[in-house]
């Protein structure tokens, strides 16, 4: 077997911001051929270009993924190109409000949950046909800790990356027989466009709040999203891992509790 990640071919949904961005970089560091797919391809190409800038690997594709011929006719056009697919990271997001459950209108649950689940499903469907005929691959999505702890005035959001979490243990159940594993990821707060004005409102109390005490950085979950994609962790399926510095351990009474022992209680 080939331990490396050199010369394989990526697809990154999202791959022109934030946490996509990061993931993007690292496998292209990694020596993969990555695929930077989003709408805005003036982002995408920024990352092109700090890829490039690392001695690495890119190519830029505009992907709407909720539009399924779309995506059928970027996945044949590297696969053409190429002739593989190696990687899948489905990463692409949005989020609404913030809004109230009872005062979302349908539009943007429609929308939320097509660019979530509909982004993933078309993907996965256009690109495991293609790893099955190679007897391998690797499928990474971006759930998120909202999918397993609700998230307040983003009801739709929460669903969503819930869901993903049914599709990664789904895919890697029907996938393993054809050597393509199926992991996800689950990150808490990370620094991207997305999570600015939260950071701006709460930033300073999720950072306490959090064992490893920082917020959370696009490289932090590119790391994580490597590790999955790795020849090496072929026997790692169906697996979904947090990405949050142990935020999800944490409760703020032991955050007062950290502060009484270690003197800090006060001050
Ligand atoms: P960004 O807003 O920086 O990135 C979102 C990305 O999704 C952009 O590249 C955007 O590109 C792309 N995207 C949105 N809609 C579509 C679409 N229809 N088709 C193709 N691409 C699309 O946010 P993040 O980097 O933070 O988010 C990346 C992922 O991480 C998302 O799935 C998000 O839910 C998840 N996440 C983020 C967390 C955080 O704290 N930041 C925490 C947990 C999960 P474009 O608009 O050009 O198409």
């Amino acid at each position: 077997m080939n331990n490396t990640l050199q010369g394989q071919v990526a697809l990154v949904t999202g791959g022109n911001s934030g946490i996509g961005r990061g993931i993007c970089l690292d496998l292209a560091k990694k020596g993969v051929k990555v695929m930077v797919a989003g709408r805005n391809t003036t982002k995408s190409q920024e990352t092109k270009a700090l890829i490039e800038e690392a001695q690495g690997f890119a190519e830029v594709y505009r992907l709407d993924v909720t539009d399924a011929d779309n995506v059928h006719n970027v996945v044949q056009e590297i696969y053409k190109k190429y002739g593989r697919i190696d990687i899948l990271v489905s990463n692409a997001g949005n989020t609404t409000g913030p809004l109230f459950t009872h005062n979302t209108p349908y539009e943007e649950w429609d929308n939320v949950l097509k660019t979530h689940l509909y982004g993933a499903f078309n993907c996965v469907k256009e690109c495991a046909e293609i790893m099955q005929e190679k007897k391998y691959g690797r499928i990474v999505i971006t759930s998120s800790l909202a999918g397993i702890h609700g998230l307040t005035a983003q009801s739709s959001y929460a669903v969503a990356k819930s869901g993903l979490v049914g599709l990664t243990y789904t895919l890697a159940k029907e996938l393993g027989p054809s050597g393509i594993t199926v992991n996800a990821v689950q990150p808490g707060f990370i620094d991207t466009p997305m999570t600015e004005q939260q950071l701006q409102m709460c930033g300073e109390q999720w950072k306490n709040e959090t064992p490893m005490r920082r917020i959370g950085q696009p490289q932090d979950v590119a790391t994580a999203v490597s590790f999955f994609c790795s020849p090496e962790t072929e026997f790692i399926t169906g697996v979904v891992m947090r990405v949050d510095g142990g935020f999800m351990l944490n409760l703020s009474v032991d955050t007062l509790l950290y502060k009484f022992a270690s003197g800090e209680f006060g001050k």
